[in-house]
């Protein structure tokens, strides 16, 4: 009795595996993969893996409906992470002397 739902790729029941093909000698198809749910991609932890059997036909489904998945949250202007970047000088194992660039998080909330 477990649990699963068909793989949401549009693309899953044409991929030449052995493990989709189903039916008898004559009437032979290549079927959706079922998605397993449990304790690694349900409840808590729900995610691509819920719904898609692997990340090509997670990608499927995504680019074929890419425009009604951006309208859930459209990107409309630039996020921005405040930092602080500073070089610090350094020795390398032959001793010669160099910078490293180092960013570090500016925390906005703590005063
Ligand atoms: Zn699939």
């Amino acid at each position: 009795m477990s649990e699963h739902v068909w793989c949401h790729g549009p693309h899953c029941h044409t991929q030449d595996t052995q493990d989709r093909i189903r039916g008898v000698k004559g009437s032979k198809v290549l079927r959706t993969r079922k998605v397993a749910q449990n304790q690694w991609n349900s409840g808590d932890r729900i995610s691509m893996y819920s719904y898609f059997c692997s990340q090509g036909c997670y990608n499927d489904f995504a680019n074929t409906h890419i425009e009604r998945v951006i309208a859930i949250a459209p990107r409309t202007e630039a996020l921005e992470t405040p930092i602080e970047v500073t070089k610090e000088q350094r020795t390398d194992w032959s001793g010669n002397s160099y910078y490293q660039t180092e960013i570090n998080r500016v925390d906005n909330n703590g005063g």
